[in-house]
């Protein structure tokens, strides 16, 4: 199982995970992910079973698995 770290959208830092959101240490910034259909780029549904986790896609009305998945990070406006 690899699991990817985070990392800040403008300095490519490590981001740091607090509470709900990630937060950038060096940019002193705070970001939500945002995790995307890779077919049509509508936001999924995460869906938590048994400690795995699946995404669905109420676009294409399909179950996305950790792959296919498109993962970013936005900056929260404070
Ligand atoms: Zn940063
Ligand atoms: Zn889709």
């Amino acid at each position: 199982m690899s699991y990817t770290h985070p990392h800040c959208p403008e300095c490519h830092g490590l981001l740091q995970a607090e509470n709900k959101q990630l937060h950038c240490p060096a940019c002193q910034a705070d970001y939500v992910e945002k995790v995307c259909c890779d077919v049509c780029g509508e936001q999924v549904e995460t869906l938590k079973a048994c400690g795995a986790v699946d995404y669905f896609c109420n676009h294409c009305n399909s179950l996305k698995s950790k792959s296919k998945v498109v993962r970013s990070y936005h900056m929260v406006n404070q």
